[in-house]
């Protein structure tokens, strides 16, 4: 029951002293990024373990309103919701084959009678099953369904709080089409709602193009806050716009101008394995080197040659020779394939001569080069690859990670690469997993049809932390409005004098009754200590309610988002509007 005199029951009031909020001065041991910091300072996640975090009071009211613009946007896309169980039975994974292929990641486990299930770390199984057993014509196409869910994986490293964790609250929506051109509309549909999604929750997230996976060339993006903390590099082209993922990125290199070069010649490089050892025993810059590394690509063993001072693209060496798996070689089979171990092998007379070599295209043309000698602590110098090592054409392709500057694909300018947090993504299945299930509709012939699929994740728990992320500065979180646990915070500066609390208890409730949520600090504490938090949670309008303020005229508004000098005084009765305003212009 609320007292001092309340008419309006129903309103939710909440004061500080009852919140159960906790701030904290210390920053977290294990957090390295600063959304990490602030996430526990501010009192809205405890740890409960490695990757596993509990939602304080503050917090959840952040994430239920992330999950509520999720939600609305969803629905306003025309998807419907379900909710699917978190535990699998594996026979539905074992149906697709990933009950196996899942790896480490997917958290397994057995019930009393010793059935085999999955924490989901995922739902295209359950949701592909659940579709064929709903879906019979095709008058009830296209469809698309979604659930806001907890997922499980047991990443190989859980870190910074919630962007990593093994526990994570995620949208996942399936649609299903009759035929391409329906699941392309289905995939553009998800695309726009993501983008209204983010920009609701107050982000700036950016669409790029990823890889497809084993799904082959089909489409994806992936939706990335650009931040420094990022764990995923993208590349961006100015010229053209194009943006992709550090796998997915292609680049344009010229054949190199290398002059002719002398018959090679052996160089003794005692212990000089990496690319940069023997760089600097034999004074040379990285990038007159080959870096030569032996892959096993679907079981056969392929060298890889790219210049010195670039790194190996996997996904794109997997897409160039058409390989289900590729994965270095072990020591044993870098032996026998070149007659070196690894740090002196290269492409000129390996010890098997069929040994399959393969170059990035900044390479074609490369002469007076350095590379492994295929024997223990020797190179080989003056290599012309055309040459000495019978490298053809046809060998050549885009096989490195992008670097700043490098050279767009589509339109030549170059590219500069910045760090992204996948909040969400989006994928064109085709009818993998429909194909699997037998997941098929009738068309009016009677006919039947596999269904094609799309998958669409948002990470809402993740997305809480970007917000952070991207909304901060050195004294705490700057919350969008939209996504704020409290729009409001009122100070009650003097909780000890009731004409001062009657203001700020009769601000709060004018609040909630404009649609306004608001916390009350009505704690006896210094005003220093009270703004200090009032800055680090982040509420988007502060509200100072003081007895000299009052006597001066008013209360004061500020905007957290606004520089500290920058405050307004109104008198009690036009604070709301005031208030509405500020958050407006927010
Ligand atoms: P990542 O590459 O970051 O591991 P993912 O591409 O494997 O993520 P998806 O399968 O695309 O993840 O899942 C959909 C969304 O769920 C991601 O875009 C991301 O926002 C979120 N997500 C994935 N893994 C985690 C995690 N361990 N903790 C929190 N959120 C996650
Ligand atoms: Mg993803």
């Amino acid at each position: 029951m609320q007292q001092s005199g309340r008419i309006w029951y129903n309103i939710p009031i909440m004061k500080w002293t009852k919140s159960l909020i906790q701030t904290l001065r210390e920053n977290p041991g294990d957090a390295e990024i600063d959304s990490h910091k602030l996430l526990i300072r501010a009192g809205l996640a405890r740890k409960v373990a490695g990757g596993l975090y509990a939602y304080l009071p503050l917090g959840m009211r952040s994430l239920k309103k992330i999950q509520q613009i999720v939600r609305e946007e969803m629905d306003r896309a025309g998807a419907l919701e379900i909710v699917s169980p978190i535990l699998q039975p594996a026979e539905l994974w074992r149906t697709t084959g990933r009950w196996d292929t899942m790896g480490p990641n997917m958290f397994k486990l057995r019930d009393r009678g010793e059935h085999e299930f999955a924490l989901g770390p995922t739902a295209e199984e359950v949701f592909t099953d659940l579709a064929k057993s709903l879906i019979s014509s095709y008058r009830q196409l296209p469809v698309t369904i979604y659930q806001i869910q907890w997922k499980f994986r047991d990443e190989t490293r859980p870190r910074f709080g919630l962007m990593r964790s093994k526990e994570f609250l995620m949208k996942d929506a399936y649609s299903f089409d009759t035929d391409a051109d329906g699941a392309d509309r289905s995939y553009w549909n998800m695309y726009h709602a993501y983008e209204r999604i983010y920009a609701r929750c107050g982000l700036k997230a950016v669409p790029v193009q990823a890889d497809g996976g084993d799904m082959g060339d089909s489409m994806t993006h992936e939706f990335h806050v650009l931040a420094d903390a990022g764990e995923d590099g993208i590349a961006f082209c100015d010229g053209c716009g194009y943006a992709a993922n550090l796998e997915k990125a292609e680049r344009r290199a010229a054949p190199c101008a290398d002059a002719d070069c002398p018959a090679f010649e052996e160089v003794a490089t005692p212990n000089a394995k990496t690319i940069e050892e023997v760089a600097a025993f034999l004074g040379l810059p990285a990038d007159r080197f080959v870096k030569s590394l032996v892959y096993i690509a679907d079981g056969k063993p392929v060298m890889v040659c790219v210049q010195g001072d670039r790194d190996v693209n996997e996904v794109k060496l997997k897409r160039f020779l058409g390989a289900k798996s590729v994965a270095l070689a072990d020591f044993g089979t870098v032996l026998k394939a070149t007659g070196a171990n690894a740090g002196f092998v290269g492409p000129v007379a390996p010890a098997d001569a069929s040994l399959k070599i393969v170059a990035d295209i900044a390479l074609k043309g490369a002469k007076g080069r350095i590379v492994g000698a295929n024997k223990d602590d020797f190179h080989l110098k003056n290599v012309d690859l055309a040459r000495d090592a019978k490298i053809v054409d046809a060998d050549y392709a885009d096989l490195v990670v992008v670097k700043d500057g490098d050279i767009c694909a589509k339109c030549g300018k170059p590219m500069a690469i910045k760090r992204g947090i996948e909040v969400g993504q989006v994928f064109k299945l085709g009818t993998k997993y429909s194909a699997a299930f037998n997941a098929v509709y009738k068309n009016d012939k009677l006919e039947d049809h596999v269904m094609i699929m799309g998958c669409y994740g948002v990470g809402v728990s993740r997305t809480l932390q970007a917000v952070i992320e991207q909304c901060h500065d050195k004294d705490g979180i700057i919350w969008p409005a939209s996504v704020a646990p409290y729009q409001v915070i009122v100070e009650n500066l003097d909780p000890d004098k009731p004409e001062v609390t009657k203001v700020a208890d009769d601000l709060e409730s004018a609040l909630e009754a404009a649609g306004i949520d608001v916390i009350v600090d009505d704690r006896a504490e210094r005003p220093g200590v009270k703004f200090k938090d009032a800055d680090l949670i982040g509420f988007p309008v502060r509200v100072v309610v003081g007895a000299k303020g009052l006597a001066n005229g008013g209360v004061e508004i500020k905007r957290r988002c606004d520089d500290k000098s920058k405050m307004q005084v109104v008198a009690p009765d036009a604070a709301v509007e005031a208030i509405k305003a500020a958050l407006e212009g927010e």
